[in-house]
């Protein structure tokens, strides 16, 4: 009942958070008591003292940051995950669950454009699997030098480096932290104009320290601009130097889904691994991530786990031989019920829609008066700026301008959109990755933006 009232509500509450955070707290932060609540209470109350304090991101009218919404068939199996409450670190602990699991991890591959024969896992989300990917890359960059990583852990081991865009993501940096590899490990080599590694300055690099057991870590959707590093390029220049190469894709590789966009993803496929979203572009709800490996022995090696008590089947897949997490929840089936929801042609076309949304609202925006576009989508991320009409204005001024109006859109509530630093400029995110954004989301979000500028 709360959920539906949630879910009708999202065409007309407001999108951006109401309550501040001392009103939350009043409401939130009660104390703990010795007696217990009656559980309907318990949820009533907490969704009472939570109004105002929820995001319209599950809706099409919210294009911050890179926030998926939940397709319904993927937020029922949601819900039943729970209500089954299956443990699904073990194929012995549910037998459904594992076989969904691995459902997923083949439909995923194809539609994705991955080798069949690569591994995967489903992790919480893109950062977890960049540490299951890169664990697996360290693994075997180590056993090709006769070190044995898992037992002998990093002391005294050869040194990694990671040769990378100093456009990545940050979840990168915290996976090399996790590993052990220490962000000293990063040579950051600088992206070009578009946020795309070149050939010229990964070539450098890996001929400056020849030898040195290296990952190359490439980006598939650059948070602002969507560009993809040229793959066909670079993973055979990587190869070629005995680099293993791992691609972050957490939204952008789901561009492959789409057959008509896949043109700047070609070569994609010969990388060693790839990381990307299903609670981002694929719409199931928050956690899920995947990871797949192109090296099966290597993933495995890398996180496989054995214990007297735990009951192994050799027929079947138990998820904690590639999965960091021991215990976890049945993440496949919000997965299955997305995939088999849109099937192959609904999952091309969210893919599509998202990205001529983008293109819209990038376009639309950055032609209004006072506005300017910065960066067109080419998929679904573009960036627009709002100057400060002033005849001496300067930079600063209008990074300062652009963020009143951005401030000035989420007061209204009518759309939502980030902030964000891009090539010295201050630029506000147009980021499209709900099932739900249709032209009538886009008409009222234009509508917003041209109603705070003139405010
Ligand atoms: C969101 C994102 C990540 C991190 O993914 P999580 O699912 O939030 O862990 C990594 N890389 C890119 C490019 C992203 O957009």
């Amino acid at each position: 009942m709360h959920s539906r009232a949630y879910l009708d509500g999202l065409d007309v509450t407001s999108v951006a958070a109401t309550a501040t955070t001392d009103e939350l707290r009043k409401r939130l932060l009660r104390p703990l008591a010795d007696d217990g609540v009656e559980p309907a209470r318990v949820i009533d109350e907490m969704v009472a003292d939570s109004a105002g304090g929820l995001l319209g991101s599950a809706g099409g009218r919210f294009f911050g940051w890179v926030i998926g919404g939940a397709l319904p068939a993927a937020l029922a199996a949601d819900w039943l995950t729970s209500a089954w409450d299956q443990n699904s670190g073990l194929y012995a602990c549910g037998p459904a669950s594992a076989v969904i699991e691995e459902t997923c991890g083949i439909w995923l591959k194809d539609l994705l454009g991955l080798p069949p024969a690569a591994s995967f896992a489903l992790v919480t989300g893109c950062q977890m699997s960049h540490v299951t990917c890169l664990a697996a890359a360290r693994h075997r960059l180590l056993a090709s030098r006769g070190w044995d990583v898992e037992r002998g852990g990093l002391s005294g081991a050869p040194h990694i480096r990671i040769l990378t865009a100093d456009t990545r993501h940050s979840s990168i940096d915290r996976a090399v932290r996790l590993l052990g590899f220490g962000t000293d490990s990063i040579v950051n080599l600088s992206a070009d104009e578009q946020c795309r590694l070149t050939a010229r300055a990964l070539a450098q690099a890996l001929r400056e320290a020849a030898g040195v057991p290296t990952i190359v870590v490439l980006q598939a959707g650059d948070i602002n601009t969507g560009a993809f590093d040229p793959f066909e390029e670079l993973v055979p220049l990587a190869h070629e130097h005995g680099a293993w190469v791992h691609v972050d894709g957490a939204f952008g590789l789901w561009v492959n889904a789409c057959p008509p966009r896949r043109a700047p993803l070609r070569g994609v496929e010969t990388a060693d691994s790839w990381s990307t979203d299903g609670h981002k572009w694929l719409n199931v709800p928050y956690d899920c991530g995947y990871a797949f490996v192109a090296d099966p022995d290597a993933h495995r090696a890398a996180m496989s786990i054995r214990a007297s008590y735990l009951t192994h089947d050799d027929d079947a897949r138990d998820q904690l031989d590639w999965t960091p997490e021991f215990s976890r929840r049945g993440r496949g089936l919000a997965t299955y019920a997305a995939i088999r929801q849109l099937g192959r042609t609904g999952i091309s076309d969210l893919v599509d829609r998202c990205c001529r949304a983008a293109r819209e609202l990038s376009v639309r925006i950055g032609a209004l008066p006072g506005a300017e576009l910065v960066w067109e989508a080419r998929i679904n991320q573009g960036l627009a700026r709002f100057r400060d009409p002033g005849p001496m204005a300067t930079e600063a001024d209008h990074a300062t301008r652009t963020d009143e109006v951005i401030a000035r859109i989420q007061q209204a509530g009518e759309a939502f959109f980030g902030g964000t630093t891009w090539q010295s400029k201050r630029c506000m995110r147009i980021s499209v990755c709900n099932w739900q954004t249709n032209d009538r989301d886009v008409d009222r979000a234009v509508g917003a933006v041209e109603r705070a500028l003139v405010e």
